[in-house]
């Protein structure tokens, strides 16, 4: 489709799908459960760089667990997808995104009790294992990843980070617990301060539009021309984001769109359709699972709209 066919399929999915009200902020972070439920913004950036956009997709919003993506870009392109899967794991857990089941469920069976780099015990144990010498270059080496991927510098927001800090409390219990596993080997607090920070990064949803483009185009940023990560690792990156990125749902959202994507708890979610483009949608209420409602249906409606499953016969 023409970028003036995309901006009209945008806009009638925004029309269609903004008078929504079902789902709810996130509210166990304080600093989310405050932001205004009716932002709605949708951005695709097509692999050449393009850019198609409506509503809000200049309000900024915490990346949260989609964070998690470009985290794990970096650990696959230093380590090699071989070693991520052997020091994490990347199968599904089936489970909530901060399940200690999960991780104990794995240990007992034998498998990885990170689980997989999505959900937050493979997430904190990736930013533990990005190699640096010290806690402030590792997250110095996360934040510029993150920004090379949306071709701009990020910032932190600081009221998200104090909140999520303060009331962390099951993520440090998850670190503690992957320590005593003896999956994290150095300090834990350190490596959740780095994921903390890395989901209080904010992005809007043109940003996340543009990080997604960068893995669509094979791990070159198409407005910047850098090369982030390599092909192998992008191609990587999808497919983990294919089989978890919609945290126990996943199974429904590949079902119904056929694309990898990647849900946060702020309200976004990215979808990517490789080789093609990538689209973000910003709307903060949630579904149970904790995904955003209105942002799954609007890259249902578009992917749809442009055949872009991909598992659809070409
Ligand atoms: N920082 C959030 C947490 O660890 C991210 C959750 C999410 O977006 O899924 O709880």
């Amino acid at each position: 489709p023409s970028q003036a066919e995309i901006q009209r399929m945008l806009e009638a999915a925004r029309t269609k799908y903004e008078s929504v009200t079902e789902g709810k902020n996130a509210d166990y972070i304080p600093a989310l459960a405050k932001v205004d439920s009716k932002l709605f913004g949708i951005a695709v950036v097509l692999a050449n760089g393009e850019v198609v956009e409506t509503g809000d997709t200049n309000a900024p919003f915490a990346i949260e667990s989609i964070s998690k993506v470009f985290a794990l870009s970096r650990l696959i392109e230093d380590k090699g997808a071989a070693d991520v899967e052997k020091a994490i794991g990347v199968n599904a857990t089936g489970q909530p995104f901060n399940s200690v089941l999960a991780v104990e469920l794995n240990q007992m069976n034998k498998e990885h009790p990170a689980g997989n780099p999505l959900v937050n015990a493979g997430a904190i144990t990736t930013v533990a294992l990005v190699p640096a010498r010290s806690g402030a270059e590792r997250w110095d080496r996360i934040k510029k990843t993150m920004d090379a991927f949306a071709g701009r510098q990020l910032s932190v927001d600081e009221e998200v980070y104090k909140s999520e800090t303060a009331t962390n409390t099951h993520n440090r219990g998850i670190a503690y617990l992957l320590q005593s596993y003896e999956v994290i080997k150095g300090d834990p607090s350190e490596a959740l301060d780095i994921y903390t920070r890395e989901c209080s990064v904010s992005v809007t949803a043109r940003d996340l539009a543009m990080m997604g483009a960068t893995l669509a185009n094979g791990g070159t940023n198409p407005v910047t021309h850098q090369r982030i990560v390599s092909p192998d690792t992008a191609s990587h990156v999808l497919a983990m984001m294919m089989t978890g990125g919609l945290y126990e749902t996943t199974g429904t959202w590949v079902y119904r769109v056929g694309v990898p994507a990647k849900s946060g708890v702020g309200g976004g979610i990215l979808a990517v359709v490789p080789g093609k483009y990538a689209i973000a949608a910003f709307s903060p209420p949630l579904d149970k699972a904790g995904n955003s409602v209105r942002a799954q249906r609007a890259i249902e409606s578009i992917v749809q709209d442009t055949s872009g499953s991909l598992f659809a016969a070409r």
